[in-house]
């Protein structure tokens, strides 16, 4: 029922010399899915050549063809969406109904770079040379090394093999080591569309030695990671060594601003099915709720009772509403975020504790009369604990929303306009969704600001993070 893992190199699928290196773990009953072969150096120097090989057939594939093969790509995903939900939520656990939405998602940003490739205009600029025609076209960045993380195993790499073959370069993924199975069906897809060979590669191995081994390559170009600030420090680090184009998709922490006109008993419906999405294990998730006094407590009250109805559960039944978290270091990284929220003072309405003792299971948690100082508040949870905290003004909550270092996504709750605008323009983000948490498609820019990271997928300028602009002054 899981899939045949692999590496992808030069259109060919091995087992890296046949080395099962890690077991790949349903999070939901801790069992071996699969054993994962790693690549060797050897294997990703054989990678890096089939890229290089790939790059020239395809930067010359006119844009219109590569569009053809990329939309086909995204129709076989479609097609297989069942199969692809069943291999992603047996490896990361969330339910079978998130998974397969996030798998559409998966072919629309390919669908889009398929269309958008088209569009990769330049510009006439006015000359005051007499004679001389000056102009800017775009031209593929070159070959692309891309990181991806195990919370969103399709469509995190779908954002970037489509942004990537989109505007013509090729690729080489190390997707997540834990939820490698979508990788896999990804590129299984691309090949089934009659994509060149060497165009997208996909490698598994330690991931420090992969990227370390990649980013010393200065054929490699460019790089897309998306994970943990740390990591993204030190891979921003390795491409300034080389000075290779970077895109970071980085952590978050993200405030949600309740203020007292919205009916706070329908908006915490909402702000909980939005915070316990994937176990709250979005970099975009809703984390810090500030809600005005005089809303606080029906909010709070509300959202507890949301938080305690969920059923946890595999995500492959069809009742469960709240997965387990997909790794076992997410268990001790809630239950460390609880106990110091505990310590100071904080009271845990609901949850904070593992929940059964077979899975990664958490129980949805919420906490009230929270330090602002605490873990909780200044730390990304990534995972389904969430803060309520009372706020009296416009500006103490803008300043309590923007004191930290992340800068990723924010939202606001307001009937008003005036307030509307007025937040929207005040939060530091580089997302901001007012009356909505919906704020990733695929022809919307996502990306962060801050510490969050840099540079955006998806949209025009996840097209235009793959192409280097080019001036001509044309006697
Ligand atoms: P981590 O910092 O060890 O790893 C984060 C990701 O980076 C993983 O996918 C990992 O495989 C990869 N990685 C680690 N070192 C790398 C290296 N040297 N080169 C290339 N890739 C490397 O943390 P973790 O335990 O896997 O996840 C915990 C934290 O990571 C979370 O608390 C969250 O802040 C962050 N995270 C963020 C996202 C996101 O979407 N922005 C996704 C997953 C995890």
């Amino acid at each position: 029922m899981y899939t045949e893992l692999g590496l992808f190199i030069g259109g060919k699928w091995s087992n890296g010399a046949g080395r099962k290196a890690e077991a790949v773990v349903n999070p939901a009953n801790e069992k071996t899915l699969a054993e994962l072969p790693h690549a060797s150096k050897a294997d990703l120097d054989e990678a890096l050549e089939a890229a290089k090989k790939g790059f020239e057939v395809w930067r010359k594939t006119d844009s219109w063809a590569r569009g053809r093969v990329m939309a086909k790509a995204a129709d076989i995903i479609r097609e297989r969406a069942e199969h692809i939900a069943k291999i992603l939520t047996q490896e990361q656990g969330k339910p079978f109904a998130e998974a397969k939405i996030e798998v559409g998602a998966a072919a629309d940003v390919i669908q889009w770079m398929a269309e958008e490739g088209k569009r990769a205009y330049g510009r006439v600029i006015p000359s005051r040379l007499p004679g001389t025609r000056t102009f800017t076209t775009q031209e593929p960045v070159g070959i692309v090394a891309a990181f991806t993380p195990w919370n969103f195993p399709a469509i995190t790499p779908a954002r970037k093999i489509a942004g990537a073959l989109g505007a013509g370069c090729s690729l080489i993924l190390k997707a997540s080591e834990e939820v490698p199975g979508t990788a896999v069906e990804l590129a299984k897809a691309f090949a089934d569309a009659g994509l060149p060979e060497g165009v997208l590669n996909l490698v598994f191995g330690v991931p420090a030695e992969v990227s370390e081994h990649l980013l010393s390559k200065p054929e490699i170009r460019k790089i897309s990671f998306t994970g943990s600030i740390p990591v993204g420090k030190h891979l921003a680090k390795l491409a300034a060594g080389g000075m290779k184009r970077a895109t970071m998709e980085l952590g978050g922490h993200s405030p949600v601003i309740v203020f007292d006109d919205v009916d706070p008993e329908k908006t915490a419906d909402f702000a909980a099915a939005g915070k316990f999405r994937n176990a709250g294990q979005v970099c975009i998730s809703p984390t810090r709720f500030f809600v005005q006094e005089n809303s606080y407590k029906k909010f709070a009250e509300r959202f507890t009772e949301k938080a305690k109805s969920l059923k946890l559960g595999d995500g492959l039944d069809k009742d469960t509403k709240m997965g387990p978290l997909a790794n076992a270091r997410r268990l001790d990284a809630m239950a460390n975020i609880v106990a110091d929220c505990q310590s100071r003072g904080a009271k845990v309405r609901t949850g904070g504790s593992r929940h059964g003792n077979q899975g990664y299971f958490f129980e949805p948690t919420v906490v009230t009369d929270i330090q602002d100082d605490s873990k909780l508040m200044t730390q990304e949870p990534f995972g389904p604990v969430a803060p309520i905290i009372p706020f009296k003004t416009f500006d103490e909550v803008v300043a309590r929303a923007n004191s930290l270092e992340f800068g990723l996504a924010a939202y606001a709750f307001t009937t008003s306009t005036k307030t509307a605008n007025a937040i929207s323009d005040a939060l530091q983000s580089g997302m901001v969704g007012v009356n909505t948490f919906t704020i990733s498609m695929a022809e919307t820019p996502f990306g962060g600001i801050k510490e969050s990271g840099y540079g955006h997928e998806g949209s025009v300028e996840g097209l235009e993070a793959y192409t280097n602009k080019k001036f001509v002054a044309q006697a």
